[in-house]
């Protein structure tokens, strides 16, 4: 039996563009508030503070250790153990700061753009660490005068938080294995993603060996304060922000189904209703993590942009079922209660460097362009390229048609498959001719946002005016 909404009776309705809210400004003046500009800045005081940090932690490492201990049997293997070990945890927690989700570092680089930092840095804290373990064993055996595989037993017998240090690195290890790109592939998204969360239990076992035993604490005091305020920073970030912020804001906003309707064969549109919306600061373009709390969904959450903004008590997503998730979102009853976390997303009217625009969305990318239309000027000019595998795919494309005349714009729709329908870079230099004076912003599946971003460049648009979102990382 059909759980949709009869079009006549729908709440969605309310999201008609002729009933768009006029303008908005930083403080919800005239309507509800958008989300706070980007600072790049503070960006780049952040990578600045982050290898600063890297340098000091380094100096340290060299600074504790004195000569006469580097001249012993292994001084200089453990040495090299030592320093290796500072280095490597340190950049596991950056890599840990970058996904805290930290709003002002969301705003400038985005979500994706996080991922992106976050698997870059990703091979250094583990080869790091690994080799910390290594040289230390081989320096201690060699101060002990005995065989390296005799050394990892009396380590773990003898030493304390060895044997804690010891199943942390397998964690470790198991994590960056599974991570690389042919078996990750292979595996379910939610088990990656669940043995992801065990990169939290390794940090936390490592944490006392390195106190107990590593020359830089030992019998210095400030460092210890300083290296465990360090730690506790991290982990009350990663808490507030993962954890904390989404909680309280979804018991604040408590938001639940109201209603759910179909758009095209498979692409549903839901709306939820909440309190305190009027509030809800939000740029177009940005996207929520959403956990629908039934039986089945309660325990994953996924990102799935507005696609129009918010009209308070009402907040609307239209999702298309590629999988197990976004297929059941079309079953959900009214009354199911909804967990957020967000808004996310940088590719918003704040990064918008010229007066006009053009935007191309593919696919279900349509949500992020319709509800960033609303946030564009009357003066953007904007020229609109939807990109669609059928016409019947084309979903919401008279709301967008409508805030595109009200901003005096022009749409284009491609229908058909990849191969079907023309080269992008041909298309948008013959839709879009004056393409490298506007900026350019491109939504959807990651083959038409490369497509898009590669025209882009070569007919002229400066990096600084292509703004894409990839609808899936
Ligand atoms: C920033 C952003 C905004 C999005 N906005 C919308 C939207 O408005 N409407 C819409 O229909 N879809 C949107 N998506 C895509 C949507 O998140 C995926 O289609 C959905 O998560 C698929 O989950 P599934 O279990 O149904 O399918 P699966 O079979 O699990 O996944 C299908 C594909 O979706 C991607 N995906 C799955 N889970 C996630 C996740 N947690 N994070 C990122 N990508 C994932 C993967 O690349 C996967 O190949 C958006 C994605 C992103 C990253």
């Amino acid at each position: 039996m059909s759980t949709f909404t009869p079009r006549a009776t729908r709440v969605a309705d309310l999201f008609d563009p002729n009933a768009e809210t006029p303008g908005r400004d930083r403080r919800g003046r005239l309507g509800p508030p958008k989300a706070p500009r980007p600072r790049p800045e503070l960006g780049r005081a952040a990578a600045v503070i982050a290898a600063a940090g890297l340098v000091a932690v380094i100096v340290l490492g060299i600074a504790t250790e004195t000569s006469s201990e580097l001249s012993l049997p292994g001084g200089g293997t453990t040495f090299i153990g030592s320093i290796t070990g500072l280095a490597g945890t340190y950049l596991a927690l950056i890599m840990v700061l970058v996904i805290a989700r930290i709003p002002v570092l969301e705003r400038i680089i985005g979500q994706d753009g996080m991922m992106k930092v976050h698997k870059w840095l990703s091979p250094w804290p583990l080869s790091l660490i690994f080799a910390h373990a290594v040289f230390i064993t081989v320096g201690y055996a060699q101060a002990a005068h005995s065989g390296t595989w005799a050394e990892i037993g009396k380590l773990i017998d003898n030493y304390p938080d060895v044997l804690a240090a010891t199943v942390a690195l397998a964690l470790m290890v198991a994590i960056g294995v599974a991570s690389i790109r042919a078996i990750r592939e292979r595996m379910r998204r939610e088990t990656w993603w669940v043995l992801h969360l065990y990169m939290y239990l390794a940090l936390a076992l490592s944490f006392a060996h390195a106190l107990a035993l590593g020359p830089a604490f030992v019998g210095h005091p400030l460092t210890r304060i300083v290296w465990s305020l360090i730690w506790a920073a991290t982990a009350g970030t990663v808490l507030v922000y993962r954890v904390g912020m989404p909680v309280l804001r979804s018991l604040r906003y408590r938001l639940e189904v109201v209603e759910v309707s179909e758009e095209a064969p498979g692409v549903a549109s839901i709306v939820v209703s909440g309190h305190h919306l009027e509030r809800l600061a939000f740029s177009g373009g940005q996207f929520f993590a959403w956990r629908f709390l039934t039986p089945g969904l309660w325990w994953q959450a996924h990102p799935y942009s507005l696609s129009a903004l918010p009209r308070p008590p009402y907040l609307r997503l239209t999702v298309k079922a590629v999988g197990d998730h976004s297929a059941a979102l079309a079953k959900l009853t009214p009354g199911t209660k909804v967990a957020v976390e967000g808004p996310y997303g940088a590719v918003t009217s704040h990064v918008k460097r010229r007066q006009k625009v053009a935007i191309v969305a593919g696919g279900i990318g349509v949500t992020a362009t319709r509800c960033l239309l609303e946030d564009l000027g009357r003066d953007t000019n904007p020229v609109v390229i939807l990109r669609a595998s059928s016409p019947e795919q084309l979903v919401l494309r008279d709301e967008v048609a409508e805030l595109v005349r009200r901003r005096k714009g022009t749409l284009y729709e491609m229908i058909g498959s990849r191969t079907d329908t023309p080269r992008m870079g041909r298309e948008l230099r013959r839709l879009v001719p004056d393409l490298a004076r506007r900026d350019l912003y491109v939504f959807g599946p990651p083959g038409l946002v490369e497509d898009v971003v590669e025209a882009g460049r070569v007919l002229g648009v400066p990096d600084g005016s292509l703004h894409r979102e990839v609808f899936s990382w």
